[in-house]
């Protein structure tokens, strides 16, 4: 589904810093990726590549096939809108604007039927279509994490990405996003998630271990996909 050659990335505003040294990675689809390491090392410019919110200095990437690393901003704006939901750590909903709204924001025709139905699905979905008047500052951290899941996955996408999306959740709240992770996957989506907390990195069929700009392990989980 995915293939990274050589892919690297230089931040060069202010302090230069190597953040991804060319990198090679290939994740097929179906897979549940966690990918872990100490803070500055990379995770989140790895899955900001990967998602298409940012372009690579170097290498090549293949996003079904595809060639992508060259896409102009406002292609690689289409592609992501079309096939790949992200959810951050900070929810990043609009406030003052309904859970319906926020669900309904990436859909290009939003004032049809078929655009409320999809609305309507997502937020059945992650248990929250009773809460769709709400704001999303009247909501929980936890209501609002999955406020932004159902957002991610209102296109249908094949592939979610998550930057340690229970990162501001308590524990237990933390682990419900995780199962609803889970089902996710289990509906034949592939999902690459950023996390360290090693409890939750137990959903994942693969774990890639980064340092400093770099992929250090790589291990597929046994029994798990
Ligand atoms: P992680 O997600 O693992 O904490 P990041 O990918 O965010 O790490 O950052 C990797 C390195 O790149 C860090 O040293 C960070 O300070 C730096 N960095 C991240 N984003 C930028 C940016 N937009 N401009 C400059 N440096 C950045
Ligand atoms: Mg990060």
């Amino acid at each position: 589904m995915l293939k990274l050659q050589n892919v690297s990335r230089l931040y060069t505003e202010g302090t230069v810093v190597q953040a991804l040294y060319p990198t090679n990675l290939t994740i097929e689809q179906g897979e549940f990726v966690a990918i872990k390491g100490p803070s500055g090392c990379g995770k989140s410019t790895l899955l900001y590549l990967l998602g298409l919110l940012d372009a690579p200095d170097t290498g090549e990437y293949c996003f079904e096939n595809e060639r992508v690393d060259q896409l102009s901003r406002i292609a690689r704006a289409h592609l992501r809108n079309r096939s790949i939901g992200f959810v951050f750590q900070s929810f990043n909903l609009l406030s003052r604007t309904s859970a319906f709204d926020n669900v309904l924001l990436p859909l290009q025709y939003g004032q049809t039927p078929e655009a409320a139905t999809k609305v309507r699905t997502a937020l059945e979905k992650v248990g929250l279509w009773d809460r769709r008047q709400n704001w999303s500052n009247q909501l929980s951290g936890g209501q609002q994490q999955r406020v932004a899941i159902a957002r991610a996955l209102v296109n249908d996408p094949k592939l979610i990405l998550a930057d340690e999306p229970t990162g501001n959740l308590d524990s237990k709240t933390g682990l419900d996003v995780m199962k609803l992770f889970q089902s996710i996957h289990a509906e034949g989506r592939t999902v690459i998630m950023v996390t360290h907390n090693d409890e939750l990195i137990n959903y994942a069929s693969r774990v890639i271990t980064m340092k400093d700009g770099l992929i250090i392990d790589d291990t597929r989980m046994k029994g798990r996909n």
